[in-house]
């Protein structure tokens, strides 16, 4: 199919919650996509830090075509090998004693929601059920992770709301504990803010978060669904402030691009889930659980952590020159992969003439540009996406 006819095609059949580029893609290698035209492009999307093997990955392509030929679908009625494996890598580098699968970021919060709330009506005084999420804060886009999603305009038209959240500033820990009432069982939050526009709190945020949570006997969990896997450049972003959460939520990279999500907790926790309680028929999918434990295995084999922590700091010198050149640039921010630029203008301009250009970048609520390319990104390609984000932005 041309371009054009597969955009028709699109339209005219898919409900319209996307607005898409004018591009039909069709093949992805490491850090390039081309499109149906073999146009190439610098991928600093990454799906939205997902593919953070990049596209394709090597690893990856065979686990997924080598259980394919095997074992594609059966119920966690039954016990299959990988998914055993993938539990195992998941709890043996990070706070967590256990784990359940499923499918997605969304799914993986409301399973943290769930857990939190079943534990505190087991554990603590009647009545405690209610979570303090952040303001500027994504948790997904089911009911539950809406309601715990602070900004209205992803609530707006969905009312009424899970009953049992309130929201706070990120980054306050006086507003944080002033907030907790004799109904507050966790407060939930990401570790960087993601859609919120790569907000990186104070060093000693997340310890005085962890502080509350222990003084209050609450529980902390951390949606590491975006900053997870590598992101951050540590396997998960919590690693930088020396504490842990009690639940931990993945999903994005964590299959480089097969479907696939996590919620993780010690095993205090863990136990007030039992047989019955909480489910997911594709959950822990043979495939899926196959793209995970290459994509795990792959990323704390080839020293990717460490080089991404270069590329990414290689990365926000480049961006911080840029920014003394290009007024329209107002700040510039990030940790490992995960970056952004605050503007003083609208940036689609400037994500329409990069694509025009052949780079992908993102832009989030309006004005941030974000950067969230595949952690393989060498420092030349660095360099060539600078030179077309200079070139754009010459004259704004
Ligand atoms: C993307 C994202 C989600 C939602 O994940 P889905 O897989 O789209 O449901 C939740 N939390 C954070 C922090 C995210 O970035």
């Amino acid at each position: 199919m041309t371009e054009k006819e597969i955009m028709l095609l699109a339209d005219e059949n898919i409900m319209n919650t996307y607005r898409r580029f004018p591009i039909a893609l069709r093949k992805g290698s490491g850090t390039r996509l081309w499109d149906v035209n073999g146009r190439e492009y610098l991928d600093l999307v990454a799906g939205i830090a997902v593919c953070n093997l990049g596209h394709c990955h090597p690893n990856v392509v065979a686990a997924i075509k080598d259980q394919a030929d095997n074992l594609m679908h059966v119920s966690n009625l039954y016990y299959t090998e990988k998914q055993a494996q993938l539990a195992r890598l998941l709890v043996e580098n990070s706070f967590a004693d256990k784990v359940f699968f499923c499918n997605s970021g969304a799914e993986a919060n409301e399973a943290a929601i769930k857990l939190a709330r079943k534990y505190a009506h087991e554990n603590m005084e009647p009545d405690k059920f209610e979570l303090i999420t952040m303001k500027d804060s994504f948790h997904g886009r089911t009911m539950a992770t809406i309601t715990a999603t602070g900004q209205e305009k992803f609530q707006f038209g969905f009312t009424p709301l899970l009953a049992g959240f309130s929201y706070v500033p990120f980054n306050d820990l006086t507003a944080l504990e002033k907030a907790i009432t004799a109904k507050t069982c966790g407060i939930m939050l990401e570790p960087i803010q993601g859609e919120g526009g790569v907000i990186i709190p104070d060093a000693q945020y997340l310890a005085g978060v962890r502080d509350i949570c222990d003084r209050h006997g609450i529980l902390f969990i951390m949606d590491e669904v975006q900053t997870g896997m590598g992101r951050t450049g540590k396997l998960f972003a919590y690693e930088y402030s020396k504490i842990q959460p009690d639940i931990m939520t993945l999903a994005k990279a964590l299959g480089n691009g097969f479907p696939v999500g996590a919620m993780l907790a010690t095993n205090k926790i863990a136990k007030a889930f039992a047989p019955g309680n909480h489910a997911s028929t594709f959950g822990g999918n043979p495939l899926a659980m196959a793209a995970a434990v290459a994509t795990v295995k792959t990323m704390l084999q080839d020293g990717i952590l460490e080089q991404s922590c270069q590329t990414g700091e290689y990365f926000l010198s480049r961006l911080k020159k840029l920014r003394q050149k290009h007024q329209i640039i107002t700040e510039v921010r990030g940790r490992g992969l995960m970056l952004a630029c605050g503007l003083s203008v609208e940036g689609s301009d400037i994500v329409n003439e990069c694509l025009k250009r052949g780079l992908l970048i993102n832009c989030i609520g309006g004005k941030t540009l974000r950067f969230v390319p595949p952690l393989i990104i060498t420092t030349q390609e660095v360099d060539q996406a600078i030179d077309i984000l200079d070139a754009v932005m010459e004259g704004k």
